[in-house]
């Protein structure tokens, strides 16, 4: 499928021009770029690679030698350890592979659902510095939509749609001149063309974020 094929798809048909990211929320935090209807690859194909993005300056520190950057402060592996030092979730930590992060991470989740004060804060505060990220990656690309998805999206959705809009509106130096809608998957009159998208990047950030997996 072409860039072009795949960003038509992307923005919903022919008149759907677009300009937007998608936030891949797996066991690694990725974006995939469309300006103008065409998908940014970049050089190498690892356009979007925003996981060092540093998002709490004097954050938890990470494996690229910084501090606070959104892997080392936002990913799941991090808020599920989070919930284990704070009593949310039992321990312990060590061999956690995917389905048990995964695993962990729905409990997390639940326990936020349910009210459970220390798993709520967790969330939201992985929401304030996810929508950094956001900010910074929409205020360089100027684009004019936010689409989160990925196999961790679903258990985060309703708090983070809950926040992120209102943050990413409020971090846009081009507010007064156009909105950035923020979406999730599934949601929406574009839900099949967001689907196929999702598919689509599936296939070509997947493997980039289990290699983000096994680095950490
Ligand atoms: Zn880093």
């Amino acid at each position: 499928m072409t860039s072009a094929a795949v960003a038509e798809t992307w923005a919903g048909g022919p008149s759907g021009a677009g300009s937007f990211v998608f936030m891949y929320m797996g066991t690694g935090i990725g974006c995939g770029i469309v300006l103008n209807d065409e998908v940014v690859r970049g050089t190498s194909g690892n356009a979007g690679e925003i996981g060092h993005i540093i998002v709490d300056p004097g954050g938890a520190p990470c494996d690229c030698g910084m501090r606070g950057c959104v892997k080392s402060t936002s990913i799941p592996q991090v808020l599920v350890a989070r919930a284990v030092e704070a009593g949310v979730l039992d321990g312990p930590l060590e061999e956690l592979t995917g389905p048990a992060i995964q695993e962990s991470f729905s409990a997390l989740c639940a326990a936020a659902a349910a009210g459970d004060p220390k798993a709520e804060e967790i969330i939201d505060h992985s929401a304030v510095l996810v929508a950094r990220a956001v900010s910074t990656i929409t205020n360089a690309l100027d684009v004019d939509r936010v689409v989160f998805g990925g196999p961790f999206w679903t258990c985060l959705s309703q708090r983070y749609l809950e926040r992120v809009p209102a943050l990413v509106r409020e971090g846009s130096a081009t507010r007064k001149i156009h909105e950035i809608e923020v979406v999730g998957t599934g949601v929406g009159e574009d839900v099949g063309a967001i689907g196929a998208a999702c598919l689509v990047l599936e296939h070509t950030l997947a493997p980039r974020s289990q290699r983000l997996l096994l680095e950490g």
